[in-house]
């Protein structure tokens, strides 16, 4: 009896999804390695790409009127997906329009960051270059506070639209509580989908410059498919990548899953790793540290599904 009750409401959810985002638009059993840049990851129940706004709320509506578990989804570029991968549904935005007002510019949450970066500098605007080479959406960047060179997304954002509770909402910066790689939606969670970035003006090939330079210093970071860095810096001084390599583990492997020896904080997949191997890597890496240092890494990115 509990399991026909399951089914039916299966089928519901099913057509339900198909119906409101578009029969092309929803993948059943959809390998999350597909889209997650470490290439890792189990099935996805149901993977549905939303095209417009209202479709999201609805969308939302539904999922939390029924307790089905949704993820939102931006490139997959932090993320540790399940070998198991994720009963639910996971959520991928696909508005992306970006406008200018002056100083100004607004994205939506599915508009890559680098299209974003690429439409400043059109648009003579200097302040973002910092981001450039950045894997992520707006939405993801907004969420991690992603930074690189001093800088991150708390300094350029002024303003975020929400989804919360049925409910679309602005909120100003200081309401996002920031901090390094930490958003107050990683406690109170909301669907981010736009933000408003605030930059200067600034001259076409100056910017074009800097972003040049910044893309150099990102071709040396290793090319094998990973999810960025791994842990978060514990203290300011304290270079995560630097000690892992002065501890010995660049190249410690598991399966397919490696410590880069290029890039100490960077755990690459070498050609078939599981999430199992990545965690077995992770957590030698974080004993071994916290062994030798008295210091508890925090992981960066983000688990997706069971992981342990
Ligand atoms: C090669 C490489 C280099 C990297 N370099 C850097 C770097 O220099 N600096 C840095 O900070 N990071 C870096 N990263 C990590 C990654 O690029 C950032 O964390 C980025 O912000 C992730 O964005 P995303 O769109 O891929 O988000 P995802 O990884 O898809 O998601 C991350 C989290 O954000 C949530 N999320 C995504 N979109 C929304 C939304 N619309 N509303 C609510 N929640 C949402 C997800 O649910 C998840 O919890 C790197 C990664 C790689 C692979």
């Amino acid at each position: 009896m509990a399991d026909s009750a399951y089914l039916w409401s299966m089928e519901i959810i099913e057509n339900y999804l198909r119906h409101l985002c578009g029969v092309e638009n929803v993948k059943c059993n959809e390998l999350l390695a597909k889209w997650t840049t470490f290439r890792v990851g189990g099935p996805a129940r149901y993977l549905v790409t939303v095209e417009q706004k209202e479709t999201l709320k609805r969308l939302i509506s539904a999922l939390e009127y029924l307790q089905y578990p949704y993820f939102i989804l931006g490139l997959g570029a932090n993320v540790l997906a399940s070998d198991q991968g994720f009963d639910g549904v996971v959520i991928k935005l696909n508005f992306k329009q970006i406008e200018q007002n002056d100083v100004f510019i607004y994205a939506d949450a599915g508009a890559k960051l680098g299209a974003v970066v690429n439409y400043a500098r059109e648009h003579e605007l200097t302040g973002l270059e910092w981001a450039t080479g950045i894997p992520a959406t707006v939405g993801g960047g907004v969420y991690m506070n992603c930074g690189a060179f001093d800088h991150c997304m708390a300094d350029v954002i002024v303003m975020v639209d929400v989804l919360d509770h049925g409910e679309i909402k602005t909120l100003t910066v200081n309401q996002l509580d920031y901090g390094y790689r930490y958003s107050k939606f990683m406690d109170e969670p909301a669907i981010i989908i736009g933000a408003y970035f605030r930059l200067a003006h600034g001259k076409k090939a100056e910017i074009a410059e800097k972003m040049q330079i910044i893309s150099e210093k990102r071709r040396q970071h290793p090319h094998e498919p990973s999810a960025g860095s791994v842990f978060k810096r514990p203290k300011d001084g304290f270079y995560v990548g630097k000690v892992i390599q002065e501890l010995g583990l660049g190249g410690y492997t598991v399966g397919g899953a490696q410590v880069s020896p290029q890039h100490c904080n960077f755990i690459v997949n070498t050609g078939n790793a599981t999430c199992y191997d990545i965690l077995q890597v992770l957590y030698h890496v974080q004993d071994t540290v916290e062994k030798h240092t008295g210091v508890l890494l925090e992981t960066e990115i983000v688990f997706m599904g069971k992981v342990d």
